[in-house]
């Protein structure tokens, strides 16, 4: 029998209800906003819920691109994997001393 939605694989489940950072992440999610389309596939499979539309006075355009609140972001992957696999590619993964150092910022 041929299994079904194999191009899901890797993508889970919708968290039931949001959960929070316990511990400093090694990855950190940055969205190209460039190149995200905001079609907000990505948002409601964050488990930590950190996922928001940039503010519309940025962009002034309907549709902003979504942003990452980066004190929050567990690195997790799963919205990356969402993007590359039911929408686009506009997130990248960066270690967090590459974050860190290339964002000017300190993630605890
Ligand atoms: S799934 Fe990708 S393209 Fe869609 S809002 Fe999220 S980052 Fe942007
Ligand atoms: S890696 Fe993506 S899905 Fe995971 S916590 Fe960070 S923003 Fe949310």
């Amino acid at each position: 029998m041929t299994k079904k939605y194999d191009y899901l694989k890797g993508i889970p489940e919708l968290p039931e209800k949001p959960n929070i950072k316990k511990k400093r992440p090694k990855l950190m999610a940055v969205v190209d906003e460039d190149n995200c389309t905001g079609c907000s596939a990505c948002v409601p499979f964050c488990p930590v819920d950190c996922i928001e539309p940039v503010p519309k006075e940025k962009y002034n355009m309907p549709i902003p691109p979504v942003q990452v609140r980066f004190d929050e972001c567990i690195g997790c992957q799963v919205c990356a994997r969402v993007c590359t696999k039911l929408t686009w590619d506009a997130i990248r993964m960066l270690p967090i001393d590459v974050f860190e150092e290339r964002y000017m910022m300190k993630i605890s």
